[in-house]
This record gives C-alpha cells, sequence and structure tokens, in this order.
C-alpha cells in the first residue's frame, strides 16, 4: 500500500490526498492557517481559519480541479460553491 505520509493533515492524521483534500488556497488564507508547509484537510483548515472556504479561496490551478486529483464532495462543494447556507447538515 503507498501511501505518502507527507500529505497527511497535520490535525486529524487523515492522508488528504487520500480523501479527495489535496488543493491550494490564496496565499495569505494559508498564512493566517499557521500550517506552513504542512498539510490540512478542508475540515480543519476551515477550523483553523473560523469560517467556511468559499470558491474565491481557491487559486486558479489544475491541483484545484479534478484532473489531476480526485476531490471529495466536501472540497468541490466549497471549490465550487455549492454550499453556501447548508454547509454544516450531514451529506
Ligand atoms: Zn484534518
Amino acid at each position: 500500500m503507498l501511501v505518502d505520509h507527507h500529505f497527511d493533515c497535520i490535525d486529524c492524521n487523515l492522508n488528504t490526498l487520500l480523501i479527495g483534500e489535496y488543493y491550494m488556497v490564496q496565499k495569505y488564507i494559508w498564512e493566517s492557517s499557521k500550517a506552513d508547509k504542512a498539510m490540512l484537510c478542508i475540515t480543519c483548515l476551515e477550523n483553523r481559519i473560523g469560517r467556511i472556504l468559499t470558491p474565491e479561496d481557491f487559486p486558479d490551478l489544475p491541483v484545484n480541479t479534478t484532473t489531476f486529483y480526485p476531490k471529495s464532495t466536501l472540497a468541490l462543494s466549497r471549490i465550487l460553491g455549492l454550499a453556501s447556507g447548508a454547509s454544516m447538515g450531514t451529506q
């Protein structure tokens, strides 16, 4: 089993690549998360910055598309902006 622990979320230890939450956000958001060179899943990043991510938070990069890395439902809803209003409900 090939698991690269470089991709592990430093808060919950989930592998961001495996759960489909390998992505990039705007530099200032990442800086405010204080994660530096580490990885965070969407949920843990949102916990750290204290708000829900919106499409504007994701730069227009290949890493943020499903072409290169599969995306979780949560990641897609944030990147595409499908979660406004009902973000904390069950899936
Ligand atoms: Zn996490």
